[in-house]
């Protein structure tokens, strides 16, 4: 047998969940892991030069791709990506072919014979296909402990069903370390309705799945969420490792600038940009890689940062075909604003940017990713959840860690998010870039970030539950 594990990563199809995998798979590969991706065609640029970097340096690391039956489940060919769905039916279809895709992956594993198994939550199917090669599987949900404890306490105690009356309505998310709020329209319909539907019925195989598996990989670190990492663990019950923040592991320039898609946009232009600024001069908006906006919330955003006064980068993502029309810019915005932001359209090196000193503010969505990232850069933020978890994660950033404030969205909404005033960006704006509040709240995400660095360092909590991690792996292959 040969000596040295070889674990298999298998992402679900949207970057928020590729991206930390492909970092997660480099991290072991840095510990003298065998790793390979698996992957689809359509997907697979987003993995193939990071991973040739990190094989240049001579660790073990590479992808295997697999067929996506796009056309098979009713989606147009080619779709093979969360960002590529615009309505609901596409994405019952999407989860309609990711079903399909138990027969490869068993054919992946027979030929591979891996030691381990990591696949996402959204792969109900993985625990019994890795026990069928006898192997572990691990869970990848991409989310954090505070969101994990939330949702998996909304889905024992159901107090959204139970204890409000109306949509707008406050309940409390019981039994956390923290009294935390939330409304019914902060929730998606799957949390908020008690009808059985297929993609419900798919969420609880998801469940039952995971609370099957060896256990669940989170990228996160101890110190972060110390509360929530042992609520987690001793009063949920689940075995975890927490393994993040996974972006640290990409310390070059070049490692940052290759993150997830390509671009034709000028990455040397936007440094030269960002080195000619003030350090915390500069506010950085983006709102990941799925949901969007109407038009008339990008206006509202426009007008919104220029009446703050600040510096900006701002990553728009128009809804579809917004991007060709540009009516939705005020007049005149980006002459008057020259000089002073950057509008990218498209995909930019976040994680690069965030990390410039310039930057000293994060307008973003909460993703998982983007909120660690804006830890990790000691940036404090401008919460605006829109789907998902990002409920949740706000309320750690804002209530728990203090460093963070609320622009006010209210409404769970993935497809053409709107309802957020231009006087409410400015004010949540000016309130995370100037005033005696916002040293306070930027030296606490100061401290937050130095603490990541050392979670990931030798000897850190996160470094030495990943030794353990391998450890168990290693021990149950002999
Ligand atoms: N991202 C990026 N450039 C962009 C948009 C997003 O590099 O223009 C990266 C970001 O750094 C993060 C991921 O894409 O790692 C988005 O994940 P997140 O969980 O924040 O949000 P999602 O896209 O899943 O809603």
């Amino acid at each position: 047998m040969d000596s040295q594990l070889h674990v298999f990563f298998f992402p679900f199809m949207a970057h928020g969940h590729m991206i930390p995998t492909l970092d997660m798979a480099k991290l072991f590969a840095s510990r003298g892991v065998k790793t390979t991706i698996i992957t689809t065609p359509l997907n697979a640029p987003i993995f193939t030069k990071s991973i040739q970097t990190t094989k240049n340096l001579g660790t073990q690391i590479s992808i295997r791709v697999i067929e996506f039956p796009a056309v098979e489940a009713g989606l147009p060919e080619g779709c093979e990506n969360v960002d590529q769905l615009h309505s609901e039916d596409m994405l019952a279809n999407f989860f309609k072919a990711i079903t399909m895709l138990q027969e490869p992956i068993e054919h992946v594993l027979q030929e591979g014979r891996p030691d381990c198994l990591v696949a996402d939550i959204f792969f109900p199917w993985a625990t019994d296909v890795a026990a069928k090669f006898n192997i572990p599987r691990l869970t990848f949900h991409g989310s954090g402990f505070f969101a994990l404890c939330a949702s998996e306490h909304l889905r024992l105690y159901k107090p959204q069903k139970k204890t409000v009356s109306s949509d707008s309505e406050p309940f409390i998310v019981p039994n956390l370390p923290h009294e935390v709020k939330l409304t019914r329209l902060q929730l998606g319909d799957h949390d908020k309705e008690d009808i059985e539907t297929d993609f419900s019925k798919f969420l609880d195989k998801a469940t039952e799945s995971e609370m099957r598996s060896f256990g669940i990989v989170v990228n996160s670190f101890y110190e972060l969420e110390p509360a929530y990492a042992d609520h987690y663990r001793s009063v949920l019950g689940r075995k975890a490792w927490h393994i993040g923040p996974l972006s640290l592991c990409n310390r070059q320039v070049e490692d940052k600038a290759q993150r997830g898609k390509e671009t034709s946009f000028d990455k040397r232009e936007c440094l030269k940009w960002l080195d000619s600024k003030t350090p915390n001069s500069i506010v950085y908006l983006c709102f990941g890689t799925v949901a969007n906006f109407a038009a008339s919330q990008l206006y509202e955003i426009a007008m919104g940062i220029e009446a703050s006064g600040q510096q900006f980068i701002w990553v728009v993502r128009g809804a579809k075909n917004e991007d060709d029309n540009e009516n939705w810019l005020p007049e005149g915005f980006e002459e008057r604003t020259k000089g002073k932001g950057l509008i990218i359209r498209g995909w930019a090196p976040q994680v690069l940017i965030l990390d410039h000193d310039a930057v000293g503010g994060f307008v973003t969505h909460c993703g998982w990713n983007s909120t660690l990232e804006g830890v990790s850069a000691g940036v404090p933020m401008v919460t605006w959840p829109l789907f998902a978890e990002q409920f949740f994660n706000e309320k750690l950033v804002t209530g728990i860690l203090g460093i963070g404030v609320g622009v006010g969205a209210q409404q769970w909404k993935r497809v053409a998010s709107d309802g957020v005033k231009r006087d409410a960006i400015e004010k949540a704006v000016k309130e995370i870039m100037v005033g005696e509040e916002a040293e306070e709240r930027r030296r606490r995400a100061r401290t937050l970030k130095e603490m990541s660095w050392k979670a990931v360092e030798e000897g850190g909590s996160s470094y030495t539950d990943l030794n353990a991690l391998i450890k168990e792996l290693s021990a149950h292959r002999s």
